[in-house]
């Protein structure tokens, strides 16, 4: 899937269509602070290991593709829903 750099798309802070900057998210490294990861730690101290089971059967042939869109007028950006794509660039 090709995506330009900048799309026309809703703002909901202009309450209009505008011009908005295409970025890719990535995965943050998850803070030693949040629930989540001190939940983990907790569970890898003692015996037993690892919380989650192993991942079964083939992998998938495509990934999720999260965007995040940048109103140019207002800076404020919000993240439209996900799709799934085998190669992705920003053009
Ligand atoms: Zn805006």
């Amino acid at each position: 899937m090709k995506v330009p750099r900048k799309i026309k798309a809703y703002c909901r802070h202009c309450k209009k269509h505008t011009e908005h900057e295409v970025h890719r998210i990535k995965k943050a490294k998850a803070s030693e602070l949040k629930q989540g990861q001190r939940r983990f730690r907790r569970v890898m101290r003692g015996y037993r290991g690892f919380p989650r089971p192993k991942p079964e059967g083939r992998e998938k042939a495509s990934r999720r593709v999260p965007l995040k869109l940048t109103c140019i007028l207002c800076k404020r950006s919000h993240q439209p829903p996900s799709q799934r794509a085998k190669k992705f660039s920003i053009e």
